[in-house]
């Protein structure tokens, strides 16, 4: 199918100086883990996101493992996360015994539905995970003010994307704990990649042990301790200093990137709004207080017949739009988790089977976004 397809959905930026920066490491002895790149992207994310100590990770899924194991759940704890969601957002979870809570979703956003989160509230639930789909923001007001008044710890997922924001504060900084992927199909790329963002200073010594395979180095790094040794569990998290110089440069351009993804968002919205009214589908929305990280620009066709022929309708255009999630309360794995019919999770499910995506990326040309409009425009439900 690839070698048919002109217009890719996705392609990952690598930029020169990221180049210039994987020669350097490889002319240097520091290939492993928390060298002067690992370093170097995550203080340029705790400046840029103003937000608690950055731990680069291999990726978000093992940023989001990291955090579970730093949640010291018990077997039959709950963790509420979106229905609509990545699998890796409940696996983590998994993997510790604990069993993930799925919530529906808000139709509107993508987001988790904030209003249904205190109906599945019990004395095993221990903590929230939300995702920022697209990188627009949940209801941050209402998600923390369930959060504290239920005790509950808030990990924000945003792999849609750093520095989008709520309110005029970034995303990242309101949860306990926040993850973000570099994985080649998200804004910035390091092949593989993630960051562990820990706001809440109490999780701070124990992330920097289980991500270095249960030792205490950093602290041998700092010259805390005179030897390094096995300290706690742990695992090995740490992304190679090849993947953070690419990354170190991708993020150096940040503001350029960002800028280009935003133009091309905007101008899908601008281009494709009277074409959705008339057929009845509908754009991305974004809230009043959300500004968001021009992640993914999405249509919602009235159903999954629609969106079907919308996907073949523009492969035969050469054109790639993929669906996203399937919901996971509705997955083989999801069902061991999710038994009871009369709680289908409806809006969860319409997003599944009638979201479909166009290509978004930097360096995405004013001419082939125009074939894929045009194409669009020309489909007519
Ligand atoms: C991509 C993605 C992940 C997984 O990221 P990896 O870096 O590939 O592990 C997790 N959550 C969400 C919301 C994602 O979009």
């Amino acid at each position: 199918m690839s070698k048919n397809i002109l217009i890719p959905f996705t392609r990952p930026y690598v930029s020169k100086a990221g180049l210039v920066n994987l020669q350097k490491v490889v002319n240097s002895s520091h290939h492993c883990g928390d060298g002067f790149y690992t370093e170097y992207c995550s203080q340029l994310l705790e400046k840029a996101l103003g937000c608690g100590k950055v731990l680069m990770t291999s990726s978000c899924t093992h940023a989001i493992e990291l955090a579970a194991l730093l949640l010291e759940l018990s077997p039959g704890d709950e963790v509420l996360i979106p229905s609509f969601a990545f699998p890796s957002c409940a696996n983590a979870f998994v993997l510790r015994g604990a069993n993930p809570i799925f919530c529906d979703s808000n139709l509107e956003t993508g987001n988790i539905d904030v209003d249904k989160l205190e109906s599945l509230i019990t004395e095993r639930t221990r903590a929230i995970l939300l995702i920022h789909y697209g990188g627009v923001a949940c209801d941050m007001d209402k998600v923390v003010g369930v959060a504290r008044k239920n005790n509950l710890t808030l990990i924000e997922d945003l792999a849609h994307g750093p520095f989008a924001s709520y309110g005029g504060k970034k995303l990242g900084t309101f949860g306990d704990l926040a993850t973000l992927s570099f994985h080649h199909t998200k804004n910035f790329s390091s092949g593989e990649g993630g960051a562990l963002i820990i706001n809440n200073k109490k999780y701070l010594e124990r992330a920097e042990i289980m991500r270095e395979k249960g030792t205490n180095r950093s602290k041998f790094m700092r010259g805390q301790v005179d030897k390094y040794t096995w300290v706690d569990v742990g695992s090995s998290y740490l992304p190679s200093e090849f993947q953070m110089a690419i990354l170190a440069g991708a993020l150096d351009d940040r503001f350029e990137v960002q800028s280009e993804r935003m133009a091309i968002w905007d101008r899908y919205f601008n281009c494709l709004n009277s074409w959705a009214i008339d057929n009845g589908v509908a754009l991305p929305s974004v809230p009043m207080k959300c500004s968001h990280s021009a992640h993914v620009f999405y249509l919602r066709l009235p159903s999954l017949r629609d969106r079907t022929r919308f996907i073949a309708f523009m492969r035969d255009r050469k054109i790639d739009c993929p669906f996203h999630y399937q919901s996971l309360d509705n997955s083989p794995m999801g069902l061991n988790f999710f038994s009871s019919d009369s709680r289908r999770l409806a809006k969860a499910e319409l997003l599944s089977n009638t979201l479909v995506r166009l290509p978004l990326w930097f360096g995405l040309s004013a001419h082939d976004q125009g074939n894929v409009i045009d194409a669009v425009s020309s489909f007519s439900i």
